[in-house]
């Protein structure tokens, strides 16, 4: 369960630049998670929790990149033809090898060890066969190099090295290279269990009615998405109403069973905003007044001492703080290493006018340009409401504070959602 030091979020109350923000957080968050094993099948995107060390060489000895013949580099004509015996035959697996002597060759397999002796394989395309089928000659075509095709011991990974570290989350080729080195099980870090709430007596569930003057939830379920994505066990608390009394009570009861709550709506100034008392009533709150648009305060506070992060109620306004802020600190309360996500340079196809001082992300698609690159081309409406415009975009495009105005054809930096939104 989560351990925060008292008022870990408390801060001055300015406009606060994004990278300080992050910094912040990464200086007072620590890992609330404790680990587990699990089964490689089970391990993708889950944060490691040790440094996995190979106890082997990859590979473990010499063996043939191709299919063909080994041979003696020395033996070899470097302007013609060279005629070799075949005396043997090994194919990959095989324990017991031929013994080969200069002056002949060995039909040799793809991920077959080499036999002593030969340093060079030749692919099966570069040669030919002749004489008896049951004795053969190889004629070898002249030109190759040195230790061509032929792998070396340990190339891959030496043994004792570390080959995946402590806090990296898990990709496919990960999961694979736990596997290279043998292992079955992983250590990785516990699930961050989350108890999810949207606040608003405007929102309904989906697939029930919608009367006048309500509207779907969307930002549950988008939030959802999102912590699940990150790794984390997701417990979907449903919907609050408006209710001070409700609010507060709902966050108390879900606190003890989670590492970390987070709500939508309700976290702006007006009357019907409840969450802040509620959550300041039961622990600490701030409001973190960031110097991006789009974006209003985020809260961030504990309930009693478990973390708490109020997002916004504006769908994409959501979206764009947990990607930038919130998912670096869920990362963190996992355990796992901050790599910031890269960003690409695009060209953008559009003039932009922007506030000094803050960041400012743009919703953006990209298109093939005639150049042989990518522009960025911006969505119309820039309300924070619209939902249908992170659904067209392929991602953000993120302007620096200190920009004003963008002209179309300059450079910008694109974050793809495929970089953070998982
Ligand atoms: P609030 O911060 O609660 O004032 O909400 C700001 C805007 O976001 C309002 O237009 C809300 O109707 C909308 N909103 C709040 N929560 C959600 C939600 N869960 N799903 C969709 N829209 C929401
Ligand atoms: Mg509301």
């Amino acid at each position: 369960m989560a351990q925060l030091s008292d008022d870990c979020f408390a801060h001055g109350g300015r406009l606060m630049r994004v990278d300080e923000a992050r910094r912040l957080l990464a200086e007072i968050l620590t890992p609330v998670t404790s680990s587990e094993p699990v089964a490689l099948h089970q391990a993708l995107g889950r944060i490691l929790a040790e440094d996995i060390v190979s106890p082997v060489d990859i590979p473990p000895a010499p063996n043939s990149a191709v299919d063909g013949y080994a041979v003696f580099h020395a033996d070899l004509d470097a302007e013609a033809e060279t005629r070799l015996p075949v005396i043997g035959r090994v194919t990959a697996g095989q324990s017991e090898l031929p013994v080969a002597r200069p002056g002949t060759a060995i039909r040799i397999f793809t991920g077959a060890r080499l036999p002593a002796g030969p340093d060079t394989v030749m692919m099966q395309e570069d040669c030919t066969l002749e004489g008896d089928p049951e004795a053969p000659w190889v004629v070898i075509k002249p030109g190759i190099k040195k230790g061509a095709n032929a792998r070396k011991a340990g190339e891959d990974v030496i043994k004792g090295s570390t080959v995946l570290s402590h806090g990296q989350r898990l990709r496919p080729q990960d999961v694979g290279q736990a596997a290279a080195v043998g292992r079955r099980e992983v250590t990785v870090s516990t699930r961050l269990k989350v108890g999810l709430f949207s606040t608003g007596d405007e929102l309904r569930e989906p697939g029930t009615p919608l009367e006048v003057g309500a509207i779907y939830d969307s930002n549950r379920y988008t939030i959802h998405a999102l912590l699940t994505g990150l790794g984390c066990q997701v417990d979907d608390l449903g919907i609050l109403p408006d209710r001070l009394d409700v609010v507060q009570q709902a966050l108390d009861a879900a606190r003890d069973r989670h590492d970390l709550l987070v709500t939508s709506g309700g976290v702006s100034v007006g009357e019907e905003d409840h969450v802040k008392a509620a959550v300041e009533a039961l622990g600490k709150l701030h409001l973190w007044r960031l110097a991006v648009k789009p974006g209003r305060p985020i809260a961030l506070g504990q309930v009693g001492r478990v973390p708490f992060v109020g997002l916004p109620g504006n769908p994409v306004a959501v979206v764009v703080t947990f990607l930038t802020v919130v998912r670096p600190l869920i990362l963190r309360l996992m355990g796992g290493k901050d790599t910031p996500p890269h960003t690409f340079r695009v060209r953008a196809g559009f003039d932009h006018k922007k506030k000094k001082d803050r960041r400012e992300w743009l919703r953006a698609r990209l298109v093939d340009d005639t150049s042989g690159g990518l522009t960025a081309e911006k969505f119309p409406h820039e309300g924070a409401g619209i939902l249908s415009s992170l659904v067209a975009a392929d991602g953000l495009i993120e302007l620096p504070e200190d920009l004003t105005r963008l002209e179309a054809g300059a450079m910008v930096d694109f974050l793809p959602f495929s970089e953070v939104a998982q």
